[in-house]
């Protein structure tokens, strides 16, 4: 089955986001140039994008070593380029752990911070962990006030947000046909 080429171009700029985040924006314009023209030659890239041979091949290395990429040869009238060719396949499953690994990583944050109560002073704001609360008796040692439980809404309905936002985006390129 081949992706149709909407939901490819969707998937591709996902894709660009996550390569300029983990890999900085140089990885990013040298995908765009992939993804535009198939391939990249080895021995153009100087010519073609404005970016340092060593560092080139630093990225290369890493989209090829989430298989992004696929190392060929062009073979034309007088000579032989080495080419990195644009694998499709591939592109799916690296969007779809990045998202699973960013999901993870929300879940834990929003683990953490709803296990780790914080109590806060009603007079003087000052913020304790629960075990200082408790030993405390639940009373500022500054002023005697009471400690009332610290929570934060606004941040774990965020964290929450975004979490379903990945969800349903997950789901989504799930549905998509795989090539
Ligand atoms: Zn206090």
């Amino acid at each position: 089955m081949i992706l149709g080429d909407e939901t490819l171009e969707d998937l591709t700029d996902i894709a660009k986001t996550i390569i300029e985040k983990l890999y900085g924006t140089q990885a990013r314009t040298l995908f765009e140039y992939i993804v535009s023209n198939g391939y990249i030659a080895e021995e153009k890239i100087a010519n073609t994008l404005e970016l340092r041979s060593n560092e080139a091949r630093r990225i290369l290395q890493k989209l090829s070593d989430e298989a992004i990429i696929v190392p060929d040869k062009l073979r034309l009238e007088n000579e032989v380029l080495h080419i990195w060719r644009l694998n499709k396949p591939a592109i799916k499953t690296f969007v779809l752990n990045r998202l699973k690994k960013a999901k993870e990583k929300l879940e834990v944050l929003l683990k953490a911070e709803m296990e780790n109560v914080i109590y806060e002073c009603s007079v003087c704001k000052r913020r304790f962990l629960l075990d200082e609360a408790y030993m405390y008796d639940f009373q500022c040692p500054h002023d005697k006030g009471i400690l009332v439980e610290f929570d934060n809404p606004t941040s774990h309905d965020s964290i929450k947000s975004i979490l379903k936002k990945l969800d349903a985006l997950i789901a989504k390129i799930e549905r998509m046909r795989s090539a």
